[in-house]
């Protein structure tokens, strides 16, 4: 016997519709590809929503037809990502940071029908269009007087082209399970794959982002939007904004320092998540502005994921913003909420310190996201802070497999999606990243976790930011290798490195040698780039 609640599917459109109705002029601000900040609100971004929608159906595009863009968090990607969405098309957001090869192919492979840019991209989409054959027109997002000069065919205005439509659209009523975007994994392996997510799991996980034992997304809050909306959906936020009417200040191109810095401070902002490597980069400009009182900004919490957390960014965060710092755990294929780290009602009394060991951890299970993991042989491991095994989810927000079927059957035989990452799960549900399962570093046949080392490094005054890769050992297969970058000024010594470790990590897990270097690599999404590190200390022998 069914129940007799309504039932009504779970569309991105509804979201927009109710940000419109109940609060129809919580702000959208942002800097602009142009320069100035463009203020607007959520009465005005259904509008221009709907006008997208109407703008693709003069262009031809029709339900399940992806529309690419590549394209900075800034209002007009916000109206995209209802419009499009919710017109029944599907919003497919390129990653303008990964290699003009791998675009290609992206958009190749997704089959886009059209292409919307910001004119940062002009070059590259010049560059690219010859290969691009699927895409019918290229829409420059800005206003006719900053056009830019391309040769590409079918070029038309953002402006004029969305701004000409009618305001009016009826948003169409379909199945739930519609797909609503497409996001590529940055590949850091082989070829990218689309994760393709559906209205009903993108409603579901934008509910999760509210709920406050998550990120306690609400009205009263204002968000700086410091995750690419090419990224995994910019984590969701967009659509839980729009849920909630909260206030959304998006930094556009400008992803430096000072100006978020300076969003933050003109916007009160209180909330605001995004990949380590920003913070880095927002740390070294107050270190290098000492005067700005940090604790004014009235930052409340911080979200961090994507890579793992030194200890030092939690305590800085906590102490010179007195904001909440919350970690998550999650990927692509996982929307990407999989576990977050909020303190249990046993943490609150604790002392700072033990409140941080338990911030460290990547976070605890929430509902909709089940957990486990398991040994090579595929058996489920305790929960109990010890095991340590091969991470598994499965929900209604995770990927069952990726798009056009690439990369096989994904799922293992209960249906549990396998994450690639390698972690422990304590007693409290509590997950523990030990690494990533191509990071590891098998030293004799026992594991050393890299991001336990890098962690450790990184706790050293004089180290901006650590990376440790496995290097071949004729004795024990791989050994640690740690490459440093030295925070500006500041000196460290090999020895002093290794000893200030080796007060904190098992004697066997001390790393082999230790290399300066001025950078470090990174992905498209601002992770290290391992690999890259690899090739470069291939066959590297330590002194
Ligand atoms: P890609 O796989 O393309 O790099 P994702 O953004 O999907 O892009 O990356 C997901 C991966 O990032 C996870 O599998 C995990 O290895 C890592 N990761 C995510 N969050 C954390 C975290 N809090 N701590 C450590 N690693 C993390």
């Amino acid at each position: 016997m069914f129940g007799l609640m309504q039932d009504r599917p779970l569309l991105i459109s509804s979201l927009i519709d109710y940000a419109a109705t109940f609060h129809p002029h919580a702000e959208i601000v942002g800097r602009t590809v142009e320069g100035p900040v463009h203020r607007t609100d959520y009465a005005q971004i259904q509008r221009s929503a709907k006008q997208v929608a109407n703008a693709l159906e003069t262009l031809g595009i029709e339900s399940g037809d992806r529309v690419g863009t590549l394209a900075w968090n800034t209002w007009r990607h916000l109206a995209l990502y209802f419009g499009v969405s919710g017109s029944g098309a599907v919003l497919h957001t390129v990653n303008p940071r990964l290699f003009p090869e791998q675009i290609d192919y992206i958009v190749n492979h997704a089959e886009d029908k059209v292409l919307f840019f910001d004119t940062t991209f002009a070059p590259l989409v010049e560059k690219l269009a010859p290969a691009l054959k699927s895409v019918r027109a290229f829409i420059a997002m800005t206003d006719r007087a900053h056009m830019p000069a391309i040769d590409v065919p079918n070029l038309l205005c953002f402006d004029e082209l969305v701004g000409s439509q009618s305001e009016q659209y009826e948003w169409p009523e379909f199945d739930e399970r519609t797909a609503s975007s497409l996001c590529y994994t940055s590949g850091t392996t082989g070829n990218p794959k689309g994760v393709l997510y559906s209205h009903r799991s993108t409603v579901l996980h934008s509910l999760m982002e509210c709920a406050p034992d998550t990120f306690g997304v609400n009205s009263q809050m204002t968000l700086l939007l410091a995750v690419p909306m090419f990224h995994a959906n910019a984590w969701g936020m967009p659509y839980a904004a729009a849920m909630t009417g909260m206030k959304l200040v998006m930094p556009g191109p400008h992803m430096d320092g000072q100006s978020l810095y300076e969003l933050m401070r003109d916007e009160k902002v209180g909330f605001s998540q995004a990949v380590p490597t920003i913070w880095l980069m927002l740390f070294q400009y107050f270190d290098a502005h000492p005067e700005i009182d940090t604790r004014a900004i009235g930052l409340k919490r911080i979200g961090v994921g994507g890579a793992a957390t030194p200890r030092s960014m939690i305590e800085r965060f906590e102490r010179d913003f007195g904001a909440d710092f919350v970690q998550g755990w999650g990927m692509t294929e996982t929307s990407p909420i999989g576990v977050i780290g909020n303190l249990l009602p046993k943490h609150l009394s604790m002392p700072k310190e033990e409140q941080t060991r338990v911030k460290m951890r990547q976070g605890r299970g929430v509902w909709g996201v089940e957990l486990k993991i398991v040994g090579e042989d595929g058996q489920r491991l305790p929960h109990d802070g010890k095991a340590f095994g091969h991470l598994h989810v499965r929900g209604p927000w995770i990927a069952s497999g990726y798009f056009k079927g690439e990369g096989g059957s994904v799922l293992d035989a209960e249906g549990f999606f396998p994450t690639g990452d390698v972690a422990n799960i304590d007693g409290d549900g509590y997950v523990q990243l030990v690494d990533r399962a191509k990071d590891v570093i098998k030293s004799g046949g026992e594991w050393i976790s890299s991001i336990d080392l890098e962690n450790a490094a990184s706790l050293h005054p004089a180290v901006a930011e650590a990376a440790v890769i496995g290097i071949a050992h004729p004795k024990w297969q791989e050994r640690p290798l740690l490459i440093v970058v030295k925070r500006a000024g500041m000196e460290a010594t090999r020895e002093e490195l290794l000893t200030f470790l080796a007060e904190r990590v098992v004697k066997w897990w001390l790393p082999e040698d230790v290399v300066f270097v001025d950078s470090l690599p990174h992905t498209a999404t601002g992770k290290l780039l391992k690999t890259k590190l690899r090739e470069q200390f291939k066959g590297y022998v330590a002194t």
